[in-house]
């Protein structure tokens, strides 16, 4: 058995992630903000998720895993990133993709990424997603009858109380690059981040209190509602913080759900502006599932911070994943005009 108050880790992310601060992106949300630049913790496998992987690959393979089982939506960044890592390690990932009619779509963005790295991707439909952890269990069970394999069960975006260690220790180097003078060494007002299930918050609420780096973490929900992940993250705060018990208590964790758009995956025409305006102002790439919502939410919240770090958790291929509605109205490429 792993040590839990002291959990094995790997050394799976680039780190520390670049603290940017972009003039004309204060000018769009409306405060200044600083950019925590999650979304560069890798290659291919990059986004919040290496952070939690580094743990949950660690147990994995303390506990002699050859097989890592995890679930997600079709386009899922944590799949995707799950895949990645785990082949690296020489494991072998297995995926449970939720579509609308649990059929298969053509490859695109991050399955096609996860498929390059030789994943095996099942795909279930909306309802069977609702069991996922018992689906998954007897997945396992399979995997180790049939196939004489050894699986570990990562669960629905790496949220567990060990997936969320990753951002618990993100706030210590984020802590750390004040403390060099990266962004005056006053702790901000405010740490915002994108919520789909819930672990990037808890750790962030833990560690943004441990590590005296923000007053208030905001937490932007892209899917269900404020009950649901208040629910799910007093539980995860809860999980990390037997962890290591002597800490001071989180940092206040304020939920929203006012900007999570039509449905999950699915963005507002106002929201995708958004996402267009901010590309094309500061060169920084949302994407239109977690980081433009949120960052769209911090940019209409009535009271906007003076001082705020918006953690971007990353997500790109999804943007890349079919059908792209951000990339829609943006204009080809023309053929270059004669006499230039
Ligand atoms: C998974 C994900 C999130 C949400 O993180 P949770 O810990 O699942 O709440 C935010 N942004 C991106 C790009 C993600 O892939």
């Amino acid at each position: 058995m792993p040590d839990t108050a002291n959990p094995p880790r790997l050394s799976l992310a680039n780190l520390p992630t670049p603290l940017h601060h972009f003039r004309a992106l204060d000018a769009i949300v409306g405060c200044e903000v600083w950019v925590k630049r999650d979304d560069m913790t890798g290659g291919v496998e990059t986004g919040n998720k290496v952070r939690k992987l580094e743990y949950l690959l660690a147990d994995a393979r303390a506990r002699g895993a050859d097989t890592v089982l995890t679930c997600g939506g079709f386009q899922s960044n944590h799949c995707r990133a799950t895949a990645v890592l785990a082949r690296g390690l020489g494991m072998h990932a297995v995926t449970l993709l939720r579509t609308d009619d649990g059929e298969p779509r053509p490859l695109s963005g991050n399955p096609l990424l996860s498929a390059l790295a030789g994943a095996r991707q099942y795909t279930i439909t909306p309802a069977a997603y609702e069991s996922r952890d018992n689906l998954m269990r007897e997945l396992a069970a399979r995997l180790r009858s049939d196939e004489g394999r050894r699986p570990y069960v990562i669960p629905e975006g790496g949220s567990n109380a060990l997936g969320a260690l990753g951002y618990v220790a993100a706030m210590g180097e984020l802590r750390a690059q004040l403390d060099a003078g990266a962004a005056g060494a006053a702790p901000f007002d405010v740490i915002a981040a994108a919520c789909g299930s819930g672990g990037t918050a808890a750790g962030l609420a833990v560690g943004a209190a441990r590590h005296r780096v923000a007053s208030e973490v905001w937490s932007f929900a892209v899917c269900d509602d404020r009950s649901h992940f208040d629910g799910v993250t007093a539980s995860l705060i809860d999980g990390v913080r037997a962890m290591a018990p002597d800490g001071p208590a989180p940092a206040p964790l304020r939920l929203f759900d006012e900007w999570k758009g039509p449905r999950y995956g699915e963005a507002t025409a106002e929201q995708l502006e958004f996402i267009r305006r901010v590309a094309a102002h500061t060169g920084l790439v949302l994407d239109p599932v977690y980081t433009g919502k949120a960052l769209f939410g911090l940019s209409h919240h009535p009271q906007r911070p003076a001082r705020a770090c918006f953690v971007h958790t990353g997500g790109f291929p999804g943007l890349l994943g079919a059908p792209a509605p951000v990339l829609a109205d943006l204009p080809p490429p023309q053929p270059l005009p004669a006499g230039t």
